[in-house]
């Protein structure tokens, strides 16, 4: 199985170094071309802004829309991610994907406490808490109906899926911890199953 990271700024090689423990190998994303044979993506922490905009700029915005929508494929947002993910974003957001209804607040977590760590409590991951890193995080203001909850800080949502889609406020790939890329793959093998 072959997963696909898009390679513009950000946590790459932290995401591929976990991924490839797992035997997964992951595809550098920057061009649409780049995109043929992965059966998931994962868009990593860094600036969203940035991101987004060289996204739109190589063509992966429409090209990674239309392989959602054609076929239906698995994506991973973390932090930056998960805004160019949610379908509305308070703050500026000039180019994302939007395939999640849920509103992100941009750098929501107030100056003094804009990096920390939690043991995270997350049910799908099992009993023993994640020990999850956040820096400069948005914040989950609203989830749509069809989004479900994963994992929350203060009543506030931080990691969540829908459908195909994973999203996640804080970075997975900066700790020892497996179990998010884990969770990951088995959602693109289960999507890939129920595809085939
Ligand atoms: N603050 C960044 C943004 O708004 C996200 C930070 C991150 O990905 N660690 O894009």
């Amino acid at each position: 199985m072959k997963l696909g990271i898009i390679a513009i700024q950000g946590d790459v090689r932290e995401h591929g170094a976990k991924f490839q423990a797992l035997g997964v190998e992951l595809v550098i994303v920057r061009r649409p071309r780049d995109l043929e044979g992965v059966a998931g993506l994962v868009i990593p922490g860094g600036e969203s802004t940035t991101i987004g905009m060289l996204m739109q700029e190589y063509g992966l915005v429409d090209a990674v829309r239309e392989r959602a929508a054609a076929g239906g494929l698995p994506i991973w947002g973390t932090c930056a991610g998960l805004i160019l993910m949610a379908a509305e974003v308070i703050g500026p957001s000039p180019a994302r994907l939007g395939l999640v209804d849920m509103t992100a607040d941009r750098n929501a977590w107030g100056r003094q406490v804009s990096s920390f760590e939690v043991p995270l409590q997350v049910p799908v991951l099992g009993d023993r808490p994640f020990p999850a890193v956040f820096i400069r995080a948005p914040r989950i203001r609203r989830i749509g109906l069809g989004v479900t909850a994963l994992a929350s800080v203060d009543g506030q949502v931080v990691m969540a899926e829908a459908g195909p889609y994973l999203v996640s406020a804080f970075h997975p790939e900066l700790t020892e911890d497996k179990r998010m890329h884990e969770y990951f793959i088995t959602k693109v093998k289960n999507c890939s199953a129920m595809l085939s």
